[in-house]
C-alpha cells in the first residue's frame, strides 16, 4: 500500500469505510462480519448510537483544555472507574503502552521511596505490554525487542501461570517491588492460567510487600465476562491498566491504583498533554455506563459458553486442533501448525479473524453480537479449519 506510510504493518488488502454493530463495509461495498473488533477495542461494536451521540455532543462543547485546569469529564470518569473497580485513583493516558508506562513508573518510584535504588519488576514469558521502550522491555517476546537494544533494565522474567516461580524470585532477590501480569495473555496466544493463579500471586505480593499490577488492557472492559478480569478471582490488584475497549475506538488509556500505590505519583512526577481530555473521557464515561446499563459483560459470559461449546462440538475430534479455550469473548483455537494464512482465507469469505502466536486463532468479536452472528462466526471458522487441516 501507499509508500507514504512507514512499513510497520503488513496490511491486508482491504480498506473499510463504514461499520455498524459487528459488521464492516469495505470501499467496494462488500460486507464483513468482524471477529477482531479493531483488536479488542470496539467492544460495543461499530457506530454505537450512544457512543456516537456522546462524541458528537462533546466535540461541539469542548475537546481539549489540558491538565493545567480541572476537567469535569475526567473527574466523572475517574469516579465511575474507581467505584466500579474498588481502586482509588486514576491517571489518564492515551494508549495501553502509556498506561503501562505509568504503572512501571509507579513501581519504580515506590521502590525508590523504600530506598531500593535498582527496583525490579517481575514479568511473564509470552506477555505483551506495548511498543514503547519500557513496555517492549517488559514484553516477553523477543520479536518485539529485537533491534531495539539496549533494553530498559529492571525486569525479571518468569513462566506465565506458575505462581511458585514468582515465589522463588522472592527468595533470591531483595530488589523486587512489583509483579506485572495480564490476567489472560492475549497477544501471547490466549493463554488462560489456572483459576486460582491470580489469587496465589495476590498472596505472594501481600507477603512480600510487592505491588500486584495487572495489565487489563485487553481483558478489561467486559471482554472476559466481568467488567475487569480479576473480578473473577475476588481480588483487588494494587495497580490496573486499561485502554483498548475503554474508549470503544477513541484513544484513551488509564492507570488505576489503590492503597500505597495510589499515593506514589505527586505533582511533577508524571503527565500527559492529551491524557484525560474532555472528549476521550466523555466517550469513555458513555462506554462504561452503556456496559453497565446493557449488562454487556454478562452477555459476553453467556455467549462465551455458547461459542465454546459449539466450537468443541465442531472441532474436538479434528487431529490438528490442540486446544479450544475461552475467557469470555476472548477465544483461542490452538492448532498444531502455523495458521496465519487463515486470516486472508477468512477475509475472502467476508469474515475478520486474527491469529496470535502463529498457531492460535484468536477471536475477539464485539461483545454486542447476536446469537445468530456468533453462530455465523462459529460455522465460518469451523469450515475454514476443516478445510485447512
Ligand atoms: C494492546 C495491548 C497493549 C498495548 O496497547 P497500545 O494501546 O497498543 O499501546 C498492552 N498490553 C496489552 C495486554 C495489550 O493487549
Amino acid at each position: 500500500m501507499a509508500d507514504s506510510l512507514m512499513a510497520t504493518y503488513a496490511r491486508l488488502p482491504v480498506t473499510f469505510e463504514r461499520g455498524e454493530g459487528a459488521w464492516l463495509w469495505d470501499t467496494d461495498g462488500r460486507r464483513y462480519l468482524d471477529a477482531v473488533s479493531g483488536i479488542a477495542v470496539c467492544n460495543l461494536g461499530h457506530a454505537h448510537p450512544a457512543v456516537r451521540q456522546a462524541l458528537c455532543e462533546q466535540a461541539g462543547e469542548l475537546i481539549h483544555t489540558s491538565n493545567l485546569y480541572g476537567i469535569q469529564q475526567q473527574q466523572r470518569l475517574g469516579d465511575l472507574l474507581t467505584q466500579l473497580s474498588g481502586m482509588q485513583r486514576v491517571f489518564f493516558a492515551n494508549s495501553g503502552a502509556e498506561a503501562n508506562e505509568a504503572a512501571i513508573k509507579i513501581a519504580r518510584l515506590h521502590g525508590h521511596n523504600k530506598d531500593i535504588t535498582t527496583p525490579q519488576i517481575i514479568v511473564a514469558e509470552g506477555s505483551f505490554h506495548g511498543r514503547t521502550l519500557a513496555t517492549l522491555s517488559a514484553t516477553g517476546n523477543r520479536k518485539v525487542q529485537a533491534g531495539f537494544e539496549p533494553l530498559v533494565q529492571g525486569f525479571i522474567r518468569v513462566p506465565f501461570g506458575d505462581a511458585a516461580a514468582i515465589a522463588q524470585v522472592a527468595a533470591n532477590n531483595q530488589d523486587v517491588v512489583a509483579v506485572l501480569l495480564e490476567p489472560v495473555q492475549g497477544e501471547g496466544g490466549v493463554n488462560i492460567p489456572a483459576p486460582d493463579y491470580l489469587n496465589q500471586v495476590r498472596e505472594i505480593c501481600d507477603q512480600q510487600g510487592w505491588l500486584m499490577m495487572l495489565d487489563e488492557i485487553q481483558t478489561g472492559m467486559g471482554r472476559t465476562g466481568k467488567l475487569f478480569a480479576h473480578q473473577h478471582n475476588g481480588i483487588l490488584p494494587d495497580v490496573m491498566t486499561l485502554a483498548k475497549g475503554l474508549g470503544n475506538g477513541v484513544p484513551i488509556g488509564a492507570c488505576l491504583a489503590q492503597g500505597m500505590a495510589a499515593e506514589v505519583l505527586g505533582p511533577g512526577t508524571h503527565g500527559s498533554t492529551f491524557g484525560g481530555n474532555p472528549l476521550a473521557c466523555r466517550v469513555a464515561c458513555c462506554v462504561v455506563e452503556t456496559m453497565r446499563a446493557e449488562a454487556i459483560p454478562e452477555r459476553a459470559a453467556a455467549l462465551s459458553e455458547r461459542m465454546l461449546a459449539a466450537f468443541k462440538q465442531q472441532l474436538d475430534d479434528l487431529d490438528g486442533v490442540m486446544d479450544i479455550r475461552a475467557a469470555g469473548l476472548l477465544l483461542g483455537i490452538e492448532l498444531d501448525r502455523p495458521c496465519g494464512e487463515l486470516v486472508s482465507k477468512a477475509l475472502q469469505q467476508g469474515l475478520l479473524i486474527n491469529v496470535a502466536a502463529e498457531r492460535v486463532i484468536r477471536l475477539i468479536p464485539p461483545l454486542i453480537i447476536s446469537d445468530a452472528e456468533a453462530d455465523q462466526i462459529i460455522s465460518g471458522v469451523s469450515a475454514l479449519i476443516h478445510d485447512f487441516l
